[in-house]
């Protein structure tokens, strides 16, 4: 079947074409056409199945674009996806005079959304709780919406979504068509759907098996510096009798390749520049096991097929999940084990979470092993050869038949002198030091109620829990700031617990691998028009002072260079006198108080305030 058959107008299919889609995919071959009828639809299909396009084009068709005013509303539950969503629209609009789509989402300043709502936009792509502020303010106006969209519902009903969508769809017309998407079935879609569509058209698409069960995958959080030493580790261990490393340029290849060659390692590359004799002659050293680890570019592996590799290692992520089924599909071929190792950085966690969603596995988070834990285990692979090798029947050299001592004796040097010379010297790397991240820290949270639990959250064994300088006095609400985590700080789902409001902060749990990229993206960031910090809580020190003022010591200190002990303001009320009231900018050392005076600055305002 062809895009032209599913009663597509010309210029959405001239737009389809500059696209390069030849061939409707499941989804939009099934739901296109009753959607372009008027059909409210129940797509249960996952991400990679084409299902943007699915409901975009049916969105687009329904457009008058001679009124400037939303029509279509879409609900997604990420500011990354509903980013993606209007990117997808605008280039499916290329031929579609005077429309045009707009992403509205939190955490973002209102300005510029404020402004295409005013412009007359006519598609809106919005998390719920920015679009439900809007729709309340009586800035996005409801009365034109003829479609009503909710894209990915089972992750926006897991993220906590479901009062914000009940609330915007209140508002609605009750006369629309509305396109629900999700890639899962439970009760609680299915109460959303009665409550949303009535009885919408079901179509179920089949989610093909991306990654074999048989090839186990793993993640390893490793800063960039470290990863030579980390592969190399690996290969120490014995765990990479033949791997594959994948990196996402030639000069990364180049540079793991030159870091293996220099610990003495057998490696070769493969990348787009070398002429096809070198290649194969590359892979056919490869395939008759001359080399311990190929090293490769997307690109260049594809003409590879090798069935034994029992390691597919990520030296980075590829940005195409595709990429990331390819490359993996290299190892645990034919009903053989595998194993596909990650290498991620900080800025990685929202990448690796579009990863899990797209092959539907959650990845098993490792920690690095150590010099000690790799030792061990090079010891015990040596003893399991030696014992193997004295299965066989092995006769006594003559050199050592006359030697008078103990065969333990002998046996320990020999055994010493075997690990020293088959040992690497291993290099120290900052993951060989304990994470703090990974530590317990409950001990703040269980002063005070919760304001709100999250699902199973009690049950979570290790956790992080973040600080922000932010509460009920600036009218937060837990939904406030899960929306900032998971939106701008791209959380993924389930990764935010329980969220504490205080009058003047909020402690929020969250699990230890997502803490680093979230106080590294949201370390000073605006929550409901309002700058606040988020970093790690430390914890309440025994017998010391409130949260609230262990946030403005250590910052006052830092900048004034100071140790403060004393109490009350004095020292600022005395240097303003001593001013005469002047308001003018002094210098840190001017402005500052004299050591053993304390002054507090007022949040938001920064500006010092009474303490008494
Ligand atoms: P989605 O499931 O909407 O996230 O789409 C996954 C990817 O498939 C996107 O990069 C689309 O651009 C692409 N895509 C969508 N429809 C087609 C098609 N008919 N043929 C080829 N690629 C497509």
């Amino acid at each position: 079947m062809s895009f032209s058959e599913l009663g597509i107008c010309p210029e959405i299919l001239e737009a389809i074409e500059v696209l390069g889609f030849e061939t409707p995919s499941p989804i939009q071959e099934r739901a296109i056409p009753p959607a372009l009828n008027g059909a409210d639809i129940l797509g249960l299909s996952h991400t990679g199945s084409g299902k943007t396009l699915a409901f975009s084009i049916p969105a687009l068709e329904s457009i008058d674009p001679a009124v400037r005013a939303v029509q279509v509303l879409c609900l997604a539950p990420t500011r990354e996806l509903a980013v993606q969503i209007c990117r997808e629209v605008d280039k499916l609009a290329l031929f579609l005079d005077g429309v045009s789509a707009v992403p509205i989402y939190g955490g973002a300043s209102f300005g510029p959304q404020l402004a295409a709502l005013k412009r007359g936009v006519q598609f809106v792509v919005g998390t719920p709780g920015r679009v439900i502020d809007l729709m309340e303010q009586g800035e996005l106006k409801v009365d034109h919406i003829s479609m009503l969209i909710l894209d990915e519902a089972d992750e926006m009903l897991d993220m906590g979504f479901q009062e914000d969508i009940e609330r915007v769809v209140a508002l609605l017309p009750e006369e629309r068509q509305t396109l629900l998407f999700s890639a899962t079935m439970s009760p609680a879609i299915r109460k959303l759907v009665d409550m949303v569509a009535g009885e919408p058209l079901e179509i179920e698409i089949e989610r093909p098996q991306l990654t074999v069960p048989t090839c186990e995958q793993c993640v390893y959080e490793v800063v960039f510096s470290s990863r030579i030493e980390v592969l190399s580790r690996l290969i120490e261990m014995g765990r990479m009798k033949r791997g594959l490393v994948f990196a996402n340029t030639k000069r990364v290849v180049d540079d793991i390749v030159d870091g293996l060659l220099a610990r003495g390692y057998a490696v070769d590359r493969l990348h787009g520049d070398m002429p096809q004799t070198l290649r194969e002659r590359v892979m056919d050293s490869f395939r008759k096991g001359n080399l311990t680890v190929l090293v490769a570019t997307d690109i260049a592996a594809r003409g590879l097929d090798i069935d034994d590799v029992d390691t597919v290692v990520n030296f980075e992520l590829p940005r195409d999940p595709e990429d990331y089924v390819h490359r993996i599909g290299r190892t645990a071929r034919a009903g053989r084990k595998g194993r596909a190792v990650s290498f991620i950085g900080r800025r990685d966690f929202s990448l690796l979470a579009r990863l899990e969603r797209f092959v539907g596995v959650r990845m098993q988070r490792e920690k690095v092993m150590t010099g000690a834990q790799v030792e061990d285990v090079r010891r015990e692979s040596l003893v399991d050869e030696i014992l193997e090798k004295a299965t066989m029947a092995v006769e006594l050299p003559d050199e050592l038949r006359d030697i008078d001592m103990p065969a333990e004796q002998l046996l320990a040097a020999m055994f010493n002198l075997l690990v020293a010379k088959t040992s690497r010297e291993l290099q120290p790397i900052p993951e060989d030091r304990p994470s703090k991240f990974t530590r317990t820290s409950r001990s703040v949270a269980d002063e005070a109620a919760p304001v709100e639990k999250g699902n199973d959250w009690s049950s979570l064994q290790q956790s992080v829990t973040l600080f922000m300088n932010g509460g009920k006095l600036l009218g937060l609400r837990p939904k406030d700031i899960a929306g900032l985590f998971y939106n701008e700080g791209g959380a993924p789902k389930g990764s935010v617990g329980d969220i504490r409001l205080f009058l003047k902060h909020s402690l929020i749990e969250v699990t230890p691998e997502i803490a680093p990229q979230l106080i590294e993206r949201l370390g000073t960031c605006h929550i409901c028009g309002y700058e606040v910090n988020i970093r790690e809580d430390k914890g309440r020190p025994e017998g010391g002072s409130a949260p609230f003022e262990r946030e403005y010591r250590p910052r006052e200190r830092e900048r004034r260079g100071a140790t403060y002990s004393g109490r009350g303001n004095t020292g600022f009320r005395r240097e303003r006198e001593e001013r005469g009231g002047s308001r003018g900018r002094r210098d840190s050392r001017e402005r500052g108080v004299e050591r053993g005076e304390r002054v507090f600055y007022d949040k938001f305002s920064r500006r010092p305030r009474r303490r008494d």
